[in-house]
């Protein structure tokens, strides 16, 4: 489905004491960034008896959600420790990969194994983290907008949509390339779920909610302001189920 289809244009919210989310997390920057956009609407705040209107435009109700998928919505690390013993006898530990360069390989190993790892017969064998399926599917079916985006070749995006279809998991929109908070600030995301420390930084730079699945790699901006940090996905359900019951609140 295309992302505009899901999206009313020019609406108007009448609602009732606290019209707009107050969590912190989902103040946005000022409208002018896309003055009368298709993907914003004004909204009547009814305080008192009185109608104040916002002089900015926000979102309408739904979350709009950004999903990388390695380390994300499966288990990564795995296939890409096996593929580097196989190619290169180099051993790679999980708990001991404490930062996002990986000191044991020279990039361009590091880079010929992240396109060995994205061939179809890689990308349709992954297996989901448990619940991640269900989170996104129970988020799509209260309405709010999935982007699944990851940073793998455009030559995977077939056999990606084909992964997604065959675990289920619903979304509106697949990117796959190298710009992919770029392209979240275009879709206006709210929240992006990104396991990549340099992801989570330029996201909540660019005033989108960073949160991730916590690997031995990120678990240092874990501890910052602002960063959802999740053990799994129950658990990231469950921390940002108060910021999309904010939203669909406002509805
Ligand atoms: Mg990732």
């Amino acid at each position: 489905m295309h992302e505009q289809q899901r999206r009313p244009v020019a609406e108007l919210d009448d609602v009732g004491g606290n019209a707009v989310d107050r969590h912190p997390a989902l103040v946005r920057r000022p409208v002018d960034v896309q003055p009368g956009g298709s993907l914003r609407r004004a909204v009547a705040v009814a305080q008192g008896g009185r109608v104040f209107w916002h002089a900015a435009v926000y979102p309408v109700a739904q979350m709009r959600i950004a999903i990388d998928i390695d380390s994300t919505l499966h288990h990564y690390w795995d296939l890409f420790a096996l593929l580097a013993r196989r190619r290169f006898g180099v051993a790679l530990a999980y708990d001991e990969q404490v930062t996002w360069d990986i000191v044991q390989l020279r990039r361009e190993q590091v880079a010929a194994l992240v396109a060995e790892s994205h061939r179809p017969e890689h990308v349709l064998g992954a297996a989901p983290y448990e619940g991640a399926v269900e989170t996104v599917a129970g988020w799509h079916a209260d309405g709010h907008f999935i982007h699944v985006t990851s940073h793998r070749s455009t030559a995977a995006h077939e056999s990606t949509a084909a992964w997604l279809q065959r675990i289920g998991l619903p979304y509106d929109d697949l990117h796959c390339s190298w710009d992919k908070v770029t392209r979240c600030s275009e879709l206006d995301i709210d929240v992006l779920i990104d396991d990549s420390p340099q992801n989570i930084l330029r996201a909540q730079e660019a005033g989108i909610v960073p949160a991730t699945i916590a690997h031995p790699w990120n678990r240092e901006l874990c501890h910052e302001e602002g960063v959802i940090c999740a053990t799994d996905w129950r658990d990231l359900g469950d921390q940002l189920a108060p910021l999309l019951a904010a939203r669909l609140r406002a509805r």
